[in-house]
């Protein structure tokens, strides 16, 4: 019997994938008279025709040719979306060492943002870039530090990359400071920049007493002018919200409550949000209803909050540090998942795969029995969310960007690294490898 890994994938751009298991939510609502099995997946022949999706029809229905693929009812999925990393960190261990904690984070990030120079940056975030994409990855999201003695250059690099990755990685960018630098002459210079770049604005209000003095009787003001500086430029937003164990630096309520107050009309994602998961039963349900009527979008990172939060010295973590998914569903708050950071000074894990993320996130959320809810993360929820036109759904006359894999069924997928997946981009196998680390070893050894 072939491997799966040996099917062979005509380069022609058309034939028909028969017998292709997709889960249904990537039809995105377009194939409402499929059959589904019990795992909310129907049986289908795809039709690729030029690098597109020309037609799904029932299982053993489409037209026969002679360069078709039977894949005896294994998985098919969409090319898959990371909505929230930062390529701009990542790749930097071991110049960069995290120690598990969020201070040791932001203190070792400081200190390597000293050695951004276009060349590290360029190495860098291409190198994750390729690993995503060998992976099957469709669209990233990116944040970008942007600091003033930064932003130029990591804008220019992400510039550079989104025009060279055009049709394999779909990328955005999110360009990210505290909410205290917007009453900065820096703050008012970067929305500007942000929208020429045809970027999302970024804000952080974690522990922002902390870190910039500002308390959060400030954090009304704060948010007002940051929804009326991403108004005025027309800019959605994309904000790190309460990274904290700290029940009382709460600031998501808040958030919700500007968005109504300022009539904000973008797109607001507020990502992490974890310690909604501390807060009492009746704040949670009133907060996630909150979110509902503002419109907020919530990004969830489990695999870096279950390493960061709850992490003290010889203890064992007593809470998963991520927030309440469950009930910000069930109140219409739409979800996306993210791998958040890879190989940098706050998480020194991760390769870009959103498989590897999805398998951990199901098992941190108990985000399963169905996994629908968690497959629309990575897949059509996270599109809408951040806007990605190309990626993540399964309908006729999207891109054939897509992957399939040896399981044939959602447990066979969870249960497997899927390592041996094969990746298509417009219909054509992807046979770019994965990037070696010794490529990394020049630019860290400064
Ligand atoms: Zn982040």
């Amino acid at each position: 019997m072939t491997q799966h890994k040996d099917l062979r994938i005509p380069n022609t751009g058309a034939y028909v994938l028969r017998h292709a298991r997709v889960p249904a939510v990537f039809f995105d609502g377009a194939m409402p008279g499929l059959a589904q099995d019990s795992e909310g997946c129907a049986l289908v022949d795809l039709t690729i025709t030029d690098g597109k999706i020309a037609g799904i029809a029932a299982a053993g229905s489409a037209a026969p040719g002679p360069d078709d693929i039977d894949l005896t009812g294994r998985l098919v999925w969409s090319t898959l979306i990371d909505i929230h990393t930062h390529l701009d960190k990542g790749q930097v261990i071991p110049r960069a060492m995290p120690d598990g904690t969020l201070d040791g984070g932001a203190i070792g990030t400081f200190e390597d943002r000293k050695r951004w120079t276009h060349a590290d940056m360029r190495a860098r975030m291409s190198f994750g870039l390729r690993c995503a994409y060998a992976h099957g990855m469709g669209a990233i999201r990116t944040h970008l530090d942007s600091q003033e003695e930064n932003a130029p250059t990591s804008w220019d690099v992400f510039r550079e990359l989104r025009d060279e990755w055009a049709g394999r990685v779909e990328l955005q960018a999110v360009g990210l400071v505290p909410l205290t630098f917007f009453r900065t002459p820096w703050g008012k210079e970067l929305p500007g920049l942000v929208a020429r770049s045809k970027g999302v604005l970024g804000g952080t209000t974690d522990a922002i007493g902390y870190y910039d003095g500002a308390r959060n009787d400030e954090l009304v003001a704060l948010l007002n002018l940051f929804f009326e500086v991403a108004g005025a430029h027309g800019l959605d937003v994309d904000m790190h919200v309460d990274q904290s164990d700290d029940p009382a630096a709460f600031s998501l309520p808040l958030i919700a409550e500007a968005v109504l107050r300022t009539g904000f009309k973008g797109k607001v994602l507020a990502g992490h949000c974890v310690n909604l998961a501390l807060q009492d039963e009746a704040t949670i349900k009133r907060t996630a209803e909150l979110c509902a009527k503002a419109g907020i979008a919530v990004s969830t990172m489990p695999t870096p909050m279950v390493y960061l939060q709850d992490r003290k010295p010889n203890r064992t973590p007593r809470w998963r540090g991520v927030t309440a998914v469950s009930e910000l569903l069930a109140a219409g708050v739409p979800i996306a998942i993210g791998g958040d950071n890879c190989r940098d000074a706050w998480f020194p894990y991760g390769d870009h795969d959103m498989v590897d993320t999805f398998q951990q996130s199901v098992r941190v959320l108990q985000l399963d029995h169905p996994l629908t809810p968690a497959i629309a993360g990575i897949g059509p929820a996270s599109a809408k969310i951040a806007g990605f036109a190309g990626t993540g759904r399964i309908v006729a006359g999207a891109k054939a960007d897509l992957i399939l894999f040896a399981a044939r069924t959602l447990n066979e997928f969870m249960c497997r690294p899927q390592s041996d997946r094969i990746v298509l981009n417009v219909g054509r196998r992807v046979t770019d490898p994965l990037p070696d680390y010794a490529e990394l070893d020049a630019i860290l050894a400064v």
